[in-house]
């Protein structure tokens, strides 16, 4: 049975925004999203986002990495573009460029180069997924990360990287003398803290916005697939959320959309999912949705 769902909160279903491309349109028109790669032979996740941003239908993605991670980069990649981006100081060069509109930090970044890297990104004002190590490179002090964060960022932290940056919620969530806070309450007080939306995965997924706005995915629905739960799934998730973004969806459609696109691509595997099996999927998710 469904557990009821909490004031205002809305159970996700099919997208409502069109994903649908337009005859006429050009790449540029649907959005270019940028992603933060790390240190040669740790960039796998980087490249399963950055493939999830293209299929989810962005224009154009950039994955962009140390020069020594080129190589590994470029024999796995076509379609998605690379750049070289040694430090700090040429990530706010690229954020010149005013077509680049969503960005993904975190999946394949390092903790030191996110370090690094989430301030520039970040005051680049651009629509940004943070998750994995641009959440967990700031885990002894959440508040300078919160400072940062503006109305258009998403956080997709898993239960783990949320106790990290809220230890209280994540605490007042497994009290037993606490049995009435769910985890949409304490995404719901999180997303308040951090100035953004935030959702927090697991078998169920909920999201909320800075302004308290609530939605639910919930893996006790008729379309809970249990082997989501597989290295690299996250880094699709969040790759999906980053090529929403680019496409102009709001911060929280554009988080509600992907988690159903995620769960409904893994509906049509078993437990021998893989990560690199989601992006493929996706065309025939879209096709029909049409
Ligand atoms: P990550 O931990 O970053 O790799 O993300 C795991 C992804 O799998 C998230 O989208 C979760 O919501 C999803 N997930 C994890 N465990 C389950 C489960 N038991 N049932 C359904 N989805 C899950
Ligand atoms: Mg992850």
């Amino acid at each position: 049975p469904q557990t009821p769902l909490p004031d205002a909160a809305a159970l996700i279903t099919a997208p409502t925004h069109s994903l649908a491309k337009g005859s006429g349109g050009h790449k540029y028109g649907h959005g270019h999203a940028l992603v933060l790669s790390g240190r040669a032979g740790k960039g796998g996740a980087a490249r399963l986002a950055a493939r999830a941003a293209l299929r989810i239908g962005a224009g154009l993605v950039t994955l962009a990495c140390p020069q020594a991670a080129l190589p590994e980069n470029a024999a796995q990649l076509n379609a998605v573009m690379l750049t070289p981006l040694p430090d700090a100081y040429a990530l706010r060069g690229l954020m010149k460029d005013e077509r680049l509109n969503a960005l993904c930090l975190g999946p394949g970044l390092g903790a030191a180069r996110a370090q690094e890297m989430v301030p520039a990104a970040l005051w680049g004002k651009r629509a940004t997924v943070l998750d994995a190590d641009a959440l967990t490179a700031f885990e002894s002090d959440p508040e300078l990360l919160f400072g940062q964060l503006h109305p258009d960022c998403v956080l997709t932290p898993h239960l783990g990287e949320f106790a990290r940056l809220f230890p209280d919620l994540a605490g007042k969530l497994s009290d037993p003398d606490q049995p009435g806070y769910s985890k949409l309450d304490a995404t719901r007080e999180a997303a308040a803290r951090a100035g953004c939306t935030v959702l927090l995965k697991g078998p169920d997924t909920a999201i909320a916005t800075q302004d308290s706005r609530v939605a639910l995915h919930s893996a006790t629905g008729a379309r809970a697939a249990p082997w989501l739960a597989t290295a690299g799934s996250g880094d699709v998730l969040a790759g999906l959320i980053a090529g929403l973004l680019a496409r102009g969806a709001t911060p929280f459609d554009a988080a509600c959309s992907a988690a159903w696109l995620h769960a409904e691509a893994a509906r049509s595997f078993g437990p021998g999912l893989i990560a690199e099996d989601l992006p493929e999927e996706l065309p025939r998710v879209l096709r029909g949705l049409a």
